[in-house]
């Protein structure tokens, strides 16, 4: 009997911000105009749209950046310069 054999209460995602990266089917149905990358995260695709109404972006000095995740908001925060220059 393993009644405590569920882990499912964590993310399970170990050291990334994958757990709001967009499903591949979301990413197919976005407009290109729509899909960017996160900054804090390089490489991880972020659909504006779902951004915006999660709250994942940040606007600075004019221009709006999106975030792939609730992580990568501090962190853009904490250097909005850095990752701002590398866009
Ligand atoms: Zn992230």
């Amino acid at each position: 009997m393993n009644a405590h054999d569920h882990q499912n209460h964590s993310h399970g995602t170990a050291g990334g911000c994958s757990g709001h990266a967009p499903k591949t089917e979301d990413l197919a149905s976005a407009q290109g105009d729509d899909v960017t990358e996160c900054l804090v995260m390089a490489g991880t695709p972020v659909i504006k749209s779902q951004a915006e109404a999660a709250g994942l972006y940040r606007d600075y000095q004019g221009q709006r950046y999106w975030l792939c995740c609730d992580a990568c908001g501090p962190l853009f925060d904490a250097e909005p310069e850095r990752y701002a220059n590398a866009a």
